[in-house]
């Protein structure tokens, strides 16, 4: 008799269904490492159509540097970062980051990337505005940790398709969950590729979600509908 897959075998299959579908997405959508951190900080709770706004006034003013940034005011960076919304909050979440990576690590990107990720990550989630999705970002896709990103549309295709029990909530316990769900998916996969397949996963994840998986789900014609458990009793029950 056919073993029936667990959720995290059927979170794996998901990948490369979505990467049949949409191809490679070749994220994160930034030149330089650093753009890479504002736009982990400029996304929270926000369309990255805003946070493109965001970035282009920044460009405009030379500030999508360290240097550039560093050369701002609290009220001219919060002026420029105000279309993606909270910038009383960002603006100075922004500037702890700057000030932690010139007192810490002289300055250096470089120099963050080489600590320890778990120590890293306890680091960054210490900085005020920096929520696990944030931290989880910057490690990922500015220092190229292997680690997984979840987010909102992670949680509503976990939610949906069933593959945890209770759904996982929109909290930190949550999103704990979803990374630990994504960490078993990929658990068999060689270690030198999962930083790769973690940034695939999370961005493939993204356009299913914007495509079909929003607050509403669109299911006809989605890549992940044949993955879609009939109405009763799922088959697997995992506390997340
Ligand atoms: S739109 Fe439907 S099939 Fe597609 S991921 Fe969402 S719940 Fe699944």
């Amino acid at each position: 008799m056919k073993a029936v897959p667990t959720p995290a075998e059927r979170l794996r299959g998901m990948h490369d269904r979505l990467l049949a579908a949409y191809g490679p997405q070749h994220w994160w959508p930034a030149r330089t490492p650093f753009e890479v951190v504002l736009g982990a900080y400029l996304t929270q709770n926000t369309a990255w159509k805003a946070v493109e706004r965001s970035l282009a006034n920044l460009e405009a003013r030379g500030a999508l540097t360290l240097e550039g940034l560093r050369s701002l005011t609290l009220d001219e960076l919060q002026s420029l970062i105000r279309p993606s919304g909270f910038s009383t909050r960002k603006a100075p979440a922004l500037r702890a980051f700057v000030a932690m990576l010139d007192a810490e690590f002289g300055g250096s990107l470089e120099a963050l990337a080489a600590v320890p990720t778990a120590a890293l990550r306890q680091r960054l989630l210490a900085l005020p505005g920096v929520g696990p999705e944030t931290a989880d970002a910057i490690l990922l896709y500015a220092v190229g940790a292997p680690v997984p990103v979840a987010d909102e549309y992670l949680r509503r295709i976990v939610e949906r398709h069933q593959l945890a029990l209770p759904a996982p909530g929109r909290n930190r316990r949550g999103y704990e969950g979803l990374v630990e769900l994504t960490l078993q998916a990929f658990a068999a996969d060689p270690a030198d590729r999962r930083a790769r397949l973690y940034n695939e996963f999370h961005a493939l994840a993204v356009a299913v979600g914007k495509a079909h998986c929003g607050r509403t789900a669109h299911c006809d014609g989605c890549p992940l509908a044949g993955d879609l458990v009939p109405a009763g009793p799922p088959a697997h029950k995992v506390r997340v």
